[in-house]
């Protein structure tokens, strides 16, 4: 399959917007095969527009590049949201960045495919990988029907299951998973259906909406203080097609702020099926940092080109010159004022090489739902935020921490709810922090952790309390990494 190297842009305006309209079929997964089964048939179908083939997205390679099959988890090197983005959407599906799939042209001259069945069920072991969740769920696509000729085939439509937009492990399963198809089904611990996991006392329990119900809802947010899960069962939905792409610009202090506001506007009131971000990144050496707008759209090409249309725009708005270890801060904010976005442009123009911060438009279909331990109050934000930091081992630069924590702390806490979605919690959070990101449940939470363990057996991850109850010092939180 062809791959398109992503370069450093030439200077000025837009420099790459790739629309996807092709598919290609994927390779093979990766450890143990999950398992598909699907529900009964949808009475009656939604949409596709017509003239519009099954199809998804396909890779798209971030500012700077980075290998296929790269991880940043893990090792932390090569952390690229773009690249995340590309792969987590697409691990094995299509042609490379910026290149229509080969066979993209008889693809969209095709008729689309209504899926048959209004979503399916994913099973898998606990340790695999987005990817290859992705790279499975695509290979196998489900029957839908021809809108054309009306007639029915069994490999037609692929389904995805709400994961992160940066491929992650699936422990996001239980504390979170914020990607492309949140604003329209929700987070990842929002389709989960079954974990079976082992709890504190050794016993091993298959957690659903069937069993425990307080157990239930703990493990949709805060699952690692709860057991060790060991399978999961989640919904899959059907993602006919996408419409994707970046819009890259060269950071220049003096319009990247104005960039920003006309983003914010313009997604403002986006449908649900709209991903959309805008990132500052700094470096690589020897290069421009950048300001990134990527966007996934869950609809045709023609729905999501009113999207390109306004970003377009935004080209006229600037004027200016267009072993790693890493560390994570994150918030969830209830509104973008002009005042962050002219700070947050300031304080960037002073993080060292390796440092990208990331607004990420949240709302939509996050709200609608209200059974786990992730509180109303944090569901309602309009936004996370992050500052993804990397650099390099030898590097001893304290702005690579500093610059993120005086970040959320100057300019992000004023419009803040107070913590991050629990997956975003970083090692060494201070508690506070952490009990604030479940908000008006902390005290069930806090409850639920005493009686399920009352031994603090499960104490290597985000839990802020020893086995009394009292605050840990943020430092003694996980242990150091390997
Ligand atoms: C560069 C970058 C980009 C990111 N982008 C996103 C994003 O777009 N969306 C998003 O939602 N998140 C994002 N994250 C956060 C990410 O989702 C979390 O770090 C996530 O927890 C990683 O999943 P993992 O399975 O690899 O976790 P690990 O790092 O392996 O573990 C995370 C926690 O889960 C626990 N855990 C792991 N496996 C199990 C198990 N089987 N049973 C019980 N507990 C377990 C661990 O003890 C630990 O406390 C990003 C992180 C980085 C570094």
């Amino acid at each position: 399959m062809p791959i398109t190297t992503f370069v450093q842009p030439p200077s000025g305006g837009v420099v790459a917007w790739n629309a996807t309209t092709g598919f290609s079929a994927v390779g093979p997964t990766m450890g143990a095969t999950p398992l598909l089964s699907m529900p009964p048939l949808m009475p009656s179908m939604g949409s596709v527009p017509p003239g519009m083939s099954p199809a998804f997205l396909q890779a798209l390679r971030g500012p700077f590049g980075g290998g296929e099959g790269t991880s940043a988890m893990g090792t932390g090197a090569g952390m690229n949201m773009g690249m995340g983005i590309g792969m987590g959407m697409n691990a094995g599906m299509a042609a490379g960045p910026f290149s229509p799939p080969a066979d993209s042209r008889s693809h969209s001259s095709s008729a689309a495919r209504n899926p048959v069945h209004p979503h399916a069920y994913v099973t898998f072991g606990a340790g695999m990988r987005q990817r290859d969740i992705d790279a499975y769920t695509a290979a196998h696509p489900l029957p839908g029907q021809n809108t054309v000729s009306g007639v029915r085939e069994e490999h037609a439509v692929p389904y995805y299951v709400p994961m992160s937009a940066h491929p992650v492990g699936s422990s996001i399963m239980m504390l979170g998973g914020f990607g492309f198809v949140s604003r329209m089904h929700g987070l990842s611990v929002d389709n989960v259906v079954e974990v079976e996991m082992v709890l504190a006392d050794g016993r091993v329990v298959v957690a659903s909406e069937e069993g425990d119900p307080d157990l239930w809802w703990a493990i949709r947010g805060a699952g690692p203080a709860f057991g060790i899960a060991t399978r999961y069962k989640v919904r899959a939905h059907p993602i006919p097609i996408v419409f994707a792409g970046n819009l890259i610009y060269r950071f220049h202090r003096a319009t990247a702020a104005s960039l920003i506001k006309h983003f914010r506007d313009c997604v403002k009131n986006a449908p649900r099926e709209l991903y959309a971000n805008v990132l500052l990144t700094a470096g690589p050496a020897d290069k421009d940092s950048l300001v990134v707008i990527q966007m996934c759209y869950a609809g045709s090409r023609e729905d999501g080109l009113a999207f390109l249309r306004q970003q377009d725009s935004v080209a006229q708005v600037l004027r200016g010159k267009v072993g790693r270890q890493w560390f994570l801060r994150s918030s969830l904010i209830t509104s973008l004022p002009d005042e962050v976005i002219n700070k947050t442009v300031l304080e960037f123009s002073n993080t060292p090489i390796g440092c990208t911060w990331i607004f990420e438009l949240a709302g939509g279909a996050i709200e609608d739902f209200e059974d786990t331990c992730l509180p109303k109050e944090q569901r309602a934000a309009t936004w996370t935020v992050a500052a993804l930091h990397q650099w390099d081992m030898g590097i001893d630069d304290p702005r690579c921490i500093e610059t993120a924590e005086e970040w959320m702390k100057r300019t992000i806490a004023p419009v803040a709810t107070g913590g991050p979605l629990p997956t975003f919690l970083g090692r060494h959070e201070p508690a506070s922090r952490t009990m604030a990101s479940f908000g008006a449940s902390w005290s069930r939470l806090a409850g639920l952790k005493a009686r399920y363990d009352p031994d603090h057996v499960f104490r290597n991850c985000f839990w802020p309390l020893d086995a009394r109850g009292e605050p840990l010092d943020a430092l003694v939180n996980e242990p150091p990494s390997p």
